[in-house]
């Protein structure tokens, strides 16, 4: 039997390695040179204007939320997303909105107008690029134009996606951006995370958050700093950001890779009309998961024993998302009776399937053959 493929994973080179290890000889294994290094090649890699570089995505998240929101602030958020993106807007004590999605996985911008229209009092809206699929930068721009709301783009898919000549991440149509880099995601520092943004006011307020709030007066003395806000300890290491530095000059390779096997998924399973990725190939995607839908019903099986099946044929697929609402915190505080139709169906027949820069052909052809001797095709 193959080795155990998971959903994704990380792809380090000796060059990574070699990044890291010079760094952990060097003077400074934290808020040293690497960090600044790293946060400008971000900036170059997204054509934001300004990058801070934090602990992780959900540090990015929070920090963003800080200086987006306020108590209360109705804020329009997807229903599939990591728990991350909504849990961030419940850390500043606003109010989460969940948005049904699209066929394609993200949130529905239109469903986001209809609400906007009701509800002038809506403060932002959360989007994330599901899957790598940026979503529509137009509508957004439309959005953000016509009813002023501020806008926060959740990268963590979606670093190299583009949509109508825009870079996820580069802030164009948004307020800010936020990443992660997770081993899972497009590339990795460990743990990790950035928030990009072209405002020099947000970005000043992030630097400030993301060590305490707390400035240096060295014409006060070499020792004297005040605190100004409450903030936190989010600092990235120096050692993750040399490997983050490394990680991102393979970025486009990386990305290549996972666009060819996600085309040669769409290829093979054109053959069969139980299974279709939820959106057609496209290279604009990132391809940070690669999502079908199963028709399950005409198999008689569901998708926990097809998921279980395909474990014990060493294959780890993974559901991407449960639906926020219908969290049991969630529940508590209300949430989980909203109409989302099209995340019910999605929920019944999505599953991702394995994918990343070193996946095999053969283990691709491995995954397919398993799914086709699970289902009895
Ligand atoms: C991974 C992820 C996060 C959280 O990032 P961490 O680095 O794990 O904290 C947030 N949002 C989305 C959509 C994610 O996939």
């Amino acid at each position: 039997m193959m080795n155990f493929i998971p959903y994704s994973k990380q792809n380090i080179l000796d060059d990574d390695i070699e990044a890291v290890v010079k760094t952990l000889k060097s003077d400074y294994l934290t808020t040293g040179p690497k960090i600044k290094e790293f946060e400008e090649a971000l900036c170059k890699y997204t054509r934001a204007e300004y990058c801070v570089a934090v602990s992780n995505g959900t540090a990015a998240l929070h920090l963003a939320s800080l200086v987006l929101l306020k108590e209360n602030d109705k804020v329009l958020t997807t229903v599939n997303s990591f728990l991350a993106t909504s849990n961030s807007i419940l850390y500043v004590k606003a109010k989460p909105n969940f948005v049904d999605i699209c066929e394609d996985g993200n949130i529905d911008l239109d469903l986001c107008e209809e609400e906007l229209k009701k509800d002038s009092s809506i403060k932002a809206i959360y989007v994330v690029h599901f899957s790598g699929l940026s979503v529509n930068q137009k509508k957004l721009k439309e959005l953000r134009d016509k009813y002023k709301v501020k806008i926060l783009e959740d990268c963590a898919h979606s670093i190299g996606a583009i949509n109508d000549g825009v870079k996820a991440g580069s802030c164009l149509n948004s307020d800010i951006s936020t990443f992660s880099f997770h081993p899972v995601k497009g590339f990795t520092t460990g743990e990790g995370g950035a928030i990009t943004t072209n405002s020099k006011e947000l970005y000043e307020k992030l630097l400030l958050l993301r060590n305490h709030g707390m400035k240096a007066k060295p014409e006060i003395g070499p020792w004297h700093y005040d605190m100004t806000e409450l903030g936190f300890n989010y600092r990235l290491t120096d050692i993750a950001c040399a490997l983050g530095i490394s990680q991102l000059n393979r970025l486009d390779g990386f990305l290549d890779k996972r666009r060819v096997l996600a085309k040669r998924y769409c290829e093979i399973l054109e053959k069969y009309d139980f299974v279709k990725p939820i959106y057609d190939f496209t290279n604009e995607s990132a391809y940070h998961l690669f999502v079908v839908n199963i028709d399950f019903d005409k198999f008689g099986i569901d998708k926990k024993d097809f998921v279980t099946k395909m474990r014990e044929k060493n294959i780890g697929l993974q559901f991407h998302y449960i639906p926020i609402n219908k969290q049991p915190y969630y529940k508590d505080l209300g949430y989980g009776t909203e109409n989302t139709p099209m995340m019910d169906k999605y929920y019944k027949e999505a599953i991702s399937f394995p994918l990343y820069p070193n996946l095999s052909i053969e283990e691709q052809d491995y995954v397919i053959a398993s799914m086709l001797e699970v289902l009895d095709v």
